[in-house]
């Protein structure tokens, strides 16, 4: 990420340097499943590995979205949802109509007729939320909705975690927190920093990574930065044991490993990373992507998880020192198609090894200390 404790970068869908759109890079080369959600309840048992898992839900079928949002459209809807959700268990009809403190019955009545079924249940007890309503009501109070909040680039005391800078500039926008260094070239090539319009030639993008508007409230640049971290590696841990963060679908993994790789100067002419190894991880339904380093992505693993452990490291904490600052970190591209990696992490006289398959599955683990070494 970012000023990432752990190598990981993307956000959704859309990069902010693309414009946001994401439906011609790739989506489609990765592949919906068969059957996917898309008809609604419809899918019975995927096609996947030869038709032999079944689907296991039978939906009550999806509300389409231009009924859902016309349904949703109107004030006193959203606000039947929030006393709802507010409420301790159901509300009667005349509590809740006090409540919402809306003008006639007749008229609430009607609004909250269009809310029950999928979003309002009735029952013997009164109406309450049905989980669709408290999703909603999620993604307003997230702000998802609502709020645009901006911090314009602030510089915070945070070190660089490739050049040891002490200071890192904090930006966010559109959703994306934005970490950049002065004082070096950060982590992708000029080419692709170039793309994007709001960045000075004189920083360099470290990571973006997506936090909802409501991270950023009653929180400073630094603290918005601490929080975006802790909010990427808990969505990175999900991705990368297939379960989207968003959405719960299937997640496809793409990853691309330098063969000539050569960051000496910072970045490397051939892939124009510092990292030899990308990966992205992509959802097959709601199209949330998060990409980066292999970093992001071994974090999951139960050997790299011990070995920062045994030495005080904890990758979850949000304002821990990235692995990065702490770990000698390598990377040994042995084979790029498909790829076949070597990562070395190395914490004062313990290395750890991991060769790691295209998969990034780790094949093998070593531990070695500098006396067992050939130095
Ligand atoms: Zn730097
Ligand atoms: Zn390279
Ligand atoms: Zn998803």
């Amino acid at each position: 990420m970012t000023a990432d404790p752990h190598g990981v970068d993307g956000g959704t869908g859309g990069d902010r340097t693309k414009g946001g759109s994401t439906d011609a890079d790739g989506t489609d080369a990765v592949g919906r499943e068969e059957g996917a959600t898309e008809e609604g309840g419809t899918e019975e048992g995927g096609t996947e590995e030869g038709g032999a898992k079944e689907a296991a839900t039978r939906g009550r079928g999806r509300l389409p979205p231009d009924e859902a949002f016309a349904v949703l459209g109107q004030e006193t809807r959203l606000d039947i949802l929030r006393i709802l959700g507010d409420a301790d268990g159901e509300l009667e009809f005349s509590a809740l109509f006090d409540r919402v403190e809306y003008d006639t019955s007749a008229n609430f009545s009607y609004h909250l007729e269009q809310l029950v079924g999928h979003f309002v249940e009735r029952t013997e007890d009164g109406y309450g939320l049905r989980q669709a309503g408290r999703r909603v009501l999620e993604a307003v109070l997230s702000g998802a909705v609502t709020d645009a909040p901006v911090v314009e680039p602030t510089e915070i005391e945070w070190p660089c975690q490739h050049c040891g800078a002490s200071t890192v500039e904090v930006e966010y926008v559109e959703e994306q927190v934005g970490i950049y260094c002065t004082n070096c070239p950060g982590q992708y090539g000029g080419a692709r920093a170039a793309e994007d319009d709001a960045l000075p030639a004189d920083r360099a993008r470290i990571g973006y990574v997506h936090l909802p508007p409501a991270g950023t409230r009653d929180r400073t640049a630094k603290e918005v930065l601490a929080a975006a971290n802790t909010w990427t590696v808990m969505q990175a841990q999900s991705l990368h044991r297939g379960v989207c963060p968003r959405c719960a679908a299937a997640v496809v993994h793409d990853l691309d490993a330098c063969g000539s790789h050569d960051a000496s100067e910072g970045i490397c002419d051939a892939c124009d990373r510092r990292f030899a190894v990308a990966s992205r991880s992509t959802c097959t339904n709601c199209g949330f992507e998060l990409g980066g380093s292999a970093i992001g992505r071994l974090h999951t693993e139960p050997d790299l998880l011990g070995f920062l452990f045994e030495h005080d490291v904890d990758p979850f904490a949000s304002d821990s020192a990235s692995t990065l600052e702490v770990a000698d970190f390598d990377e040994t591209v042995l084979a790029t198609d498909p790829p076949k990696v070597r990562f070395t992490f190395g914490i004062g006289d313990d290395r750890l090894e991991l060769l790691a398959d295209d998969d990034l599955d780790v094949i093998e683990a070593t531990r070695r200390t500098t006396t067992d070494a050939d130095d």
